[in-house]
């Protein structure tokens, strides 16, 4: 086991960083953080900030050599760099990395990820990827979606069509090559989206959280409640979908599966091999929470038999109205005690940027309205 004060590395330095740096250092550790960003949420947050680019191998093995282990708090990473960490790995413990290179790799190309889905017998969307251009896609359901296979996030990268024809139009000023593949999806009519939070030792443990329902605007995650009030075959499937998942990767860590639901059927949508937004009612709604795991994990600390949890309503704070929204999380934390706030610290407020968030511990009908208002 990996005993405080040794220093823990997380690649990548935003807020997820920074709440996974606030649980380490409240128990007695150090944390590195190592992006190109400087002055970071996690910095802010008391992580020892190495600012270097990811192709800067000679910076990143120093970084390495300063942790005892390490893992990642976004799965964008070149795999240039993800190449080089794996055979750095190899000189130190096995049990160094959580999660392992081959996982973030699948997480981080929308086709992999799919294609992985389906090896192990988890339903997606029908999907076609869509690379050289010649595709023929004119039997193709509509209306569809189509999505860079890299790098998107918050719906960034995703163009929806109702035609072949205005698909045929967009791909002629934007085509498909090998260096910028698209995967285009049916879009699916799901009647509600869910997520679970699931985490794996390195020894095989499972900690799972029930599954929670989540609201999104303009494509960003709006508001998460936790637990979801599903039925309970859908319960059982997306908790047994995320044991397959983890079990088949091999997977050490924390990992967010989502889905979409409609009536009994349920389709995985995509994974994110690092804790997740969807997950932050586990700060207040639990008494272990995604970070804490994440934490353990990389610690070798076993993961807890028992937990308790509360129902939770977690919403995000974005840029767009951002003095307005904490005037009004003020207001709510000074009548009531069961609003938790959530700071990023980052540096400057901008419009769809995610600066925090306000979790609330009690149930959907106890809510102030005004916290749904919040932006
Ligand atoms: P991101 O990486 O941006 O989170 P997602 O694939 O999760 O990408 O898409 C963001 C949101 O867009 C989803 O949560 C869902 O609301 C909607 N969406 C994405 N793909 C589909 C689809 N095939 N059918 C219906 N809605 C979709
Ligand atoms: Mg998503």
């Amino acid at each position: 086991m990996i005993l405080p004060p040794h220093s823990l590395g997380i690649l990548g330095s935003g807020q997820l960083g920074r709440m996974f740096t606030l649980e380490a250092i409240q128990m007695g550790y150090t944390v590195h953080v190592y992006s190109p960003d400087k002055n970071s949420p996690s910095c802010k947050a008391g992580a020892v900030e190495w600012t270097g680019s990811y192709s800067d191998f000679s910076s990143l093995k120093r970084f390495l050599d300063t942790v005892s282990s390490l893992s990642f708090e976004f799965e964008n990473i070149p795999p240039a760099c993800l190449d080089f960490i794996e055979e750095y790995a190899k000189s130190r413990d096995e049990k160094f990395l959580a999660p392992n290179v081959h996982s973030i790799k699948i997480a981080q190309d929308r086709i992999f990820e799919k294609e992985f889905f389906n090896s192990i017998g988890l339903n997606t969307v029908l999907y076609l990827p869509i690379i050289t251009g010649n595709e023929d896609f004119s039997k193709f359901p509509m209306p569809s979606i189509l999505k860079t296979t890299r790098f998107g996030y918050d719906g960034k990268g995703q163009w929806k069509f109702t035609n072949a024809i205005e698909l045929k139009e967009f791909l002629k000023s934007n085509p498909a090559s090998k260096e910028s593949p698209y995967i285009l999806e049916a879009f699916y009519p799901f009647d509600y989206e869910i997520s679970v939070i699931y985490a794996r030792s390195h020894e095989g443990k499972e900690f799972i959280f029930p599954p929670a329902l989540n609201y999104h605007r303009n494509s960003i995650l709006d508001m998460t409640e936790f637990p979801a009030p599903i039925p309970e075959n859908i319960h059982n499937l997306a908790i047994s979908s995320a044991s397959l998942l983890g079990k088949s990767l091999k997977y050490a860590g924390v990992f967010g599966l989502e889905f979409f639901v409609a009536g009994d059927e349920l389709v995985v949508n995509e994974f994110a091999p690092r804790p997740h937004n969807s997950g932050h009612y586990t700060q207040d709604g639990s008494d272990i929470s995604q970070f804490e795991l994440q934490l353990r994990i990389l610690t070798g600390m076993d993961l807890p038999e028992q937990n308790s949890i509360k129902p939770c309503l977690m919403k995000n704070i974005l840029g767009d109205d951002y003095a307005n929204s904490l005037n009004l999380c003020l207001e709510l934390m000074s009548k009531d005690s069961r609003y938790h706030l959530h700071l990023y610290q980052k540096d400057e407020a901008k419009p769809g940027r995610k600066m925090g968030h306000l979790n609330f511990t009690g149930q959907k009908s106890e809510v102030d309205k005004r916290f749904f208002n919040l932006t």
